[in-house]
């Protein structure tokens, strides 16, 4: 199964289905990472934050997988925006990694009321490493529409993708159509809702009547409507289900029925970004 490789504004191309890391164990993500790979996935989703690049590194390298058959994403912690601080992560994330690059470095959080609300020097190292060659590609995470504002008027790059939670329930129309129009892709997190959509009804009949899983019809749904996604799993059967959504194909008003489970901002699940003042 080959999977659909979407442009990035930077030339490059990102698998748009991958596995995402998050919360994963030192040994369950050299499970899963070692399994993911070995099924076909060929984009892995990790970051600083989640304490778990150096398993990810090993499970790359155990693979035997050229490195430059895999897209690999990591993401700066809160606590690094200061530019020697995210200078000095970077090249650890690297270490860790067993990488000389990687495909796609973001800026996790824009924490506005930190660091004097200034990410713009933080996005200024970003494209040092652009430049060096050290992240082929660079972008955001939970950026909204106002700090991507700032960001292209302040400086020289538009980022390739913001990583943003999006889901059936939460569609995050506002930044999702901003990332649109300026040629952002747009990375959903949180795909399944942490697993939890799965028990809605309109899921269920959608997976029913196309003979695939509910979790499979929603990446389904992510999936034609452009968004890059990575459904984090440690269960075998479910990274396996996950990746062979990509063959289920819903229909116009399939998808219509689950853009109608919007429930605007009370869908979201995590933090907002505009108050999210974690960890530093
Ligand atoms: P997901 O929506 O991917 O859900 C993961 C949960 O769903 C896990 O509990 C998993 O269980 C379960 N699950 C996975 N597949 C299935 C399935 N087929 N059927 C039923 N349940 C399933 O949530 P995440 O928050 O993990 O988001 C995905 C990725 O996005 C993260 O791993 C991370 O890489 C990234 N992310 C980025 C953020 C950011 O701020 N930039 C924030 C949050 C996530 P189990 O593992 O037990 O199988």
């Amino acid at each position: 199964m080959s999977i659909q490789q979407l442009p990035l504004n930077s030339g490059k191309h990102i698998p748009q289905l991958g596995l995402g890391t998050y919360k994963m164990s030192e040994a369950d993500t050299l499970r899963s990472v070692g399994y993911a790979l070995e099924l076909g996935y060929r984009h892995i989703d990790t970051a600083q934050m989640y304490g778990n690049e150096a398993a990810v590194g090993r499970a790359i390298a155990e693979s035997g997988i050229a490195r430059e058959d895999i897209f690999l994403t990591s993401k700066l912690d809160n606590p690094n925006h200061r530019p020697e601080d995210a200078r000095r992560t970077f090249t650890q994330s690297l270490e860790d990694l067993q990488t000389d690059y990687v495909d796609l470095f973001l800026i996790h959080w824009p924490l506005p009321d930190k660091y004097g609300g200034d990410f713009i020097s933080t996005w200024k190292v970003l494209e040092e490493f652009a430049a060096d060659g050290r992240s082929k590609s660079i972008g955001v995470s939970n950026f909204q529409q106002h700090h991507l504002e700032e960001l292209i008027e302040a400086t020289e790059t538009v980022p390739a993708v913001d990583q943003i939670e999006l889901h059936p329930y939460f569609q995050n129309v506002g930044v999702a159509e901003f990332c649109r129009e300026n040629n952002i892709c747009i990375e959903a997190w949180a795909p399944l809702v942490r697993g939890i959509i799965v028990a809605e009804p309109t899921v269920a009949a959608i997976a029913e009547k196309h003979g695939c899983t509910p979790a499979q019809a929603v990446l389904a749904w992510h999936l034609a409507k452009g968004h890059v996604i990575f459904p984090k799993s440690v269960t075998e059967s479910r990274i396996r289900e996950n990746f062979a959504a990509q063959e289920v194909e819903l229909t116009v008003s399939d998808v219509e029925l689950l853009n109608e489970l919007d429930r605007g901002e009370a869908g979201r699940t995590g933090y907002n970004p505009d108050t999210m003042t974690r960890s530093i």
